[in-house]
């Protein structure tokens, strides 16, 4: 970071500013803001507006070895990785009409991977295959998952459209009895959740939601019957419509462009801006591809878990605007790792990173007064955070949009979010905004209670409730077992290492499950495997150890998911906390290790 821009930030005046865009939006409600899609809003999830009809079925009332709850790229690489330990008996229950998951789902106008598609994108030296571009779209990764479900034959191992709705241990028998949505009756000997964490959509809880008497659909399940077009836009029904959509995350970044391209009218409410860096996609280069070399995807993808980790680093591979920050800040490099470094050091690098992050974020507000004619407009769509308060947003025609006469942007920030729905819209700073259609971009069950994150009911040993077990807070070894649960897993950002990169923590965790089930069926046909109360215990405790190192961060944050809306310190289901603080490389490097060893440590396997 250059010395001059360093003596020109007002330091003390930036961080007031932040604090006071975060108090203007923190809500005394918290994640109780949210709805669940149940009851009268299960009409958000039950239609797949993906497949033309329902497929009717007989009820199941058999028995599999392995149920792997979940077809998208965290069920893909479980089944993949306990085929490769020889496991073969496997049945994946997935809601979607096709393996896919959050790419089964996401099919809205300009959905697009928005980390490299090359660390992104699991399997690809495996199938053979290279994205298209740097940062692929929607389409691409579905048929990838398709790719890799062909390839390893699990088709044949399906069961789509099918929620499981509860989960519970057969003691004499020793087997979980998995009972679903279409009247099976399922018994597994092991059974591995594996539903990643956007499975589970959430609606606002905004006065008047069931008022509503025009057309609405939630951004996971795109209506592309009623606005026309596919993924890639041409949404040519919108043509004479006035539409709203609600929230500016990740997703409403991607899909605006292409509604204020086609709706007659865009009112896009606005509660929390988004850093709205440069994306700047290219096509895959054919040298660089040849001049890869087999492990090249596992070196990549760990490098890029390191210089986003702020950890020491040679070569960032990735080098684009997830590490452009870690690349400014040569103190980062200079420390070490961060449990090794000194108090003074670490200070030393907190406040270089924060000034960093600064600079940063100047050059994002600066690129919106560039890009945004508007001065009130732009002023509004400006965020006055730290660029990993929020997953940060990468998007070249976001805030171009802004500039059409059609688009408007609706600020409801000062009311902590949008006041009322009516029967013919919605009602912000106290003016009616009416229109055809509501679009809900408010995201999806991250940071809610478990039992709302998950979704379905788990009842272990002597019928304890799973999400009892976890009153005070999650409870695993390495993120996968929990005591009094035998022969059940979680694949999943459990009590794992951290990473930008989801699909890299959970193919680490989809190998450790397939060995420790491979470990046990060699015990015998009847053999259970179990964490100790001994096993779990210890890693609660090295998780908490790391409490609170993230606190000053999480505290100086805008709400939402990462700091469960703010309450944090208040909610035992928190999402940055369960989290193994050294990083998804150090925790990769332990599941190593613990499997070299083969003492099982922290497990029991009782025949
Ligand atoms: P988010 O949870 O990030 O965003 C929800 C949005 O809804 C926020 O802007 C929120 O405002 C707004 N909102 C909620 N309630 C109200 C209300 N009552 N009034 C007004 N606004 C409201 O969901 P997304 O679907 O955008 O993204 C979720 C995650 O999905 C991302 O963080 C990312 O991890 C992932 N994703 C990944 C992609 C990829 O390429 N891999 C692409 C898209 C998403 P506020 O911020 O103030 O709470």
């Amino acid at each position: 970071m250059s010395d001059d821009l360093a003596s020109t930030i007002d330091v003390a005046a930036l961080r007031a500013k932040y604090d006071a865009e975060r108090d203007k939006r923190l809500r005394r409600d918290g994640e109780a803001q949210y709805m669940a899609p149940v009851g009268d809003h299960d009409r958000y999830i039950t239609h797949d507006p993906f497949v033309k009809e329902r497929t009717e079925r007989a009820p199941l009332n058999d028995e599999v070895e392995v149920v792997v709850l979940g077809g998208g790229w965290t069920g893909l690489l479980t089944s993949v990785r306990l085929t490769e330990a020889g496991i073969r008996d496997i049945r994946v229950i997935e809601d979607g009409s096709d393996f896919g998951g959050t790419w089964y789902w996401n099919r809205y106008p300009g959905a697009q991977c928005d980390i490299e598609s090359y660390v992104y994108i699991p399997l690809l030296e495996e199938t053979g295959y290279m994205p298209k571009e740097k940062y692929s779209y929607a389409p691409e990764m579905y048929e990838h998952a398709q790719r890799i479900a062909k390839q390893y034959d699990l088709y044949d191992k399906a069961l789509f459209q099918t929620r499981v709705g509860e989960v519970h241990w057969d003691e004499a028998d020793k087997r979980w009895i998995v009972t679903t949505n279409r009247g099976d009756r399922i018994r597994a000997r092991f059974f591995i959740c594996a539903i990643g964490p956007f499975s589970r959509l959430r609606l606002p809880d905004i006065p008047g939601f069931d008022d509503y008497e025009g057309h609405s659909f939630h951004t996971s399940r795109w209506d592309f019957d009623y606005t026309g077009g596919d993924h890639s836009g041409n949404l040519t029904k919108l043509a004479d419509k006035k539409v709203a959509i609600i929230g500016t995350g990740a997703t409403a970044v991607q899909a605006v462009p292409h509604l204020g391209k086609w709706a007659k009218h865009l009112y896009v409410f606005q509660r929390t801006p988004s850093s709205v860096d440069v994306r700047g996609n290219k096509p895959t280069d054919p040298n660089w591809v040849k001049s890869l070399k087999p492990g090249w995807k596992r070196e990549r993808s760990d490098n890029f878990n390191t210089v986003v980790r702020g950890e020491p680093f040679e070569v960032d591979l990735v080098n684009d605007g997830w590490t452009d920050i870690f690349r400014r800040v040569p103190i980062v490099h200079a420390v070490g790792a961060l449990e090794q470094a000194s108090k003074d050091d670490m200070a030393e690098r907190q406040s270089r990173l924060e000034l960093a992050d600064f600079e940063k974020m100047e050059e994002i507000r600066a690129r919106v007064d560039e890009l945004v004619h508007d001065p009130a407009t732009a002023e509004a769509l400006k965020p006055w955070y730290a660029q990993f308060c929020k997953r940060p947003c990468f998007n070249d025609d976001y805030l171009p949009t802004f500039n059409r006469p059609n688009v408007t942007l609706v600020d409801v920030s000062a009311t902590r979010g949008v006041e009322r729905v009516t029967k013919k819209g919605l009602v912000a700073n106290g003016k009616e905004y009416e229109v055809d259609c509501i679009i809900y971009a408010t995201g999806f069950e991250v940071s809610g209670t478990y039992r709302r994150r998950y979704g379905f009911e788990v009842y272990g040993r002597n019928g304890i409730d799973l999400y009892d077990h976890w009153e005070k807070g999650m409870r695993t070894l390495h993120g996968h077992s929990i005591h009094n649960f035998p022969n059940y897993f979680i694949v999943g950002l459990t009590q794992v290492g951290g990473s930008w990169n989801y699909c890299a923590i959970v193919d680490e965790v989809a190998k450790q499950v397939s060995y420790i089930i491979a470990q046990t069926q060699k015990a015998g046909d009847d053999a259970v495997v179990e964490v100790t109360a001994k096993g779990e215990d210890a890693w609660v405790k090295t998780i908490r150890s790391y409490a609170g190192y993230n606190d000053k961060f999480l505290e100086s944050c805008t709400p939402g998911y990462y700091n469960n809306e703010g309450k944090f310190k208040e909610s035992v289901a928190t999402f940055s906390g369960d989290y193994y603080a050294p990083g998804s490389n150090a925790f990769n490097k332990i599941l190593e290790d613990w499997r070299a060893s083969g003492k099982m440590e922290g497990m029991a396997i009782i025949k």
